[in-house]
């Protein structure tokens, strides 16, 4: 029989140990960085994030953990003698050129799944560093922000909503095209930087929806965001409203718009149809 293990109580301790790690490089910042080259999601690797990696992977061995990390900066890796027992899907660090520039929106994202795949995922944390935020999520029992649980915004008008939207994208033009009716309708559109924390907001009220359609985000920033939303009774679905089947994978993308409920979910589904539609 399987041993129990306490994955909350593990996932914070690897949070705890990223800003251990991380905080003697965060005084550095301002200074030139050392050339580490390109990490598994394409992006440039910094030695925070490679710091960060190494705090949540430390944190694991250290509870004789066998897994296989699915991460942003290292890709896949396997630890232990069955690394199939667990998967664990990160991003170390979400949001890291907001922290490099001094911006106070960045997070850890860790997800764990039995398989390399997004329904799979059973525990999840997403951490607000800079203000030291946690929000967890266990499959059937909740999603929780410093261990209050979180109920997602009863807002279901746009034009009074708070909407995130990631348009970071070398093709603005087809994605903005698909967006016009929408952000006609809404006053208040926001981008921080960091989409698994901005998952987060939709799961706890503080935004309403937050949509990426860009077809370039990776599973390692979202997985975890994906369980607090739907432990929180928020919706996430693709942008034409099927549940979404990703493979945990560092290289694989996903679209997706996530919404505090039914009723916001499908007045931007639909806004967004009516778009393609046109097309
Ligand atoms: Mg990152």
């Amino acid at each position: 029989m399987p041993r129990q293990i306490d994955w909350l109580s593990i996932l914070v301790q690897c949070k705890t140990n990223v800003q251990r790690r991380i905080s003697p490089l965060l005084a550095t910042l301002s200074k030139p960085q050392p050339n580490l080259g390109i990490g598994a999601g394409g992006d440039p690797m910094r030695q925070v994030d490679l710091a960060a990696e190494k705090a949540i992977v430390e944190t694991l061995r250290k509870h004789d953990l066998q897994f296989t990390l699915v991460s942003e900066e290292s890709g896949l890796k396997k630890y232990g003698k069955n690394p199939q027992e667990n998967y664990i899907t990160t991003d170390p660090i979400d949001g890291t050129t907001n922290l490099t520039r001094g911006i106070p929106f960045y997070a850890t994202s860790i997800a764990v799944s039995t398989k390399p795949t997004l329904e799979t995922v059973h525990a999840a944390l997403v951490a607000d560093l800079f203000h030291d935020v946690t929000y967890t999520a266990q499959n059937g029992k909740g999603a929780h922000r410093n261990g209050r649980k979180v109920t997602p915004s009863g807002n279901t008008l746009l034009e009074e909503a708070v909407i995130g939207i990631d348009i970071n994208s070398y093709k603005v033009q087809k994605i903005t095209s698909q967006l016009t009716r929408l952000i006609q309708r809404t006053k208040h559109i926001r981008h921080f930087g960091a989409n698994a924390l901005e998952l987060c907001y939709v799961a706890d009220g503080t935004s309403d929806a937050f949509i990426d359609i860009r077809g370039k985000l990776r599973t390692t920033d979202m997985a975890a965001a994906w369980l607090i939303i739907r432990e929180a009774g928020a919706r996430m679905t693709s942008p034409t409203g099927e549940p979404l089947k990703v493979k945990l994978d560092p290289k694989q993308k996903v679209e997706f718009v996530a919404s505090a409920n039914q009723e916001m979910h499908e007045t931007i589904l639909n806004l967004l149809r009516h778009e393609k539609d046109e097309e």
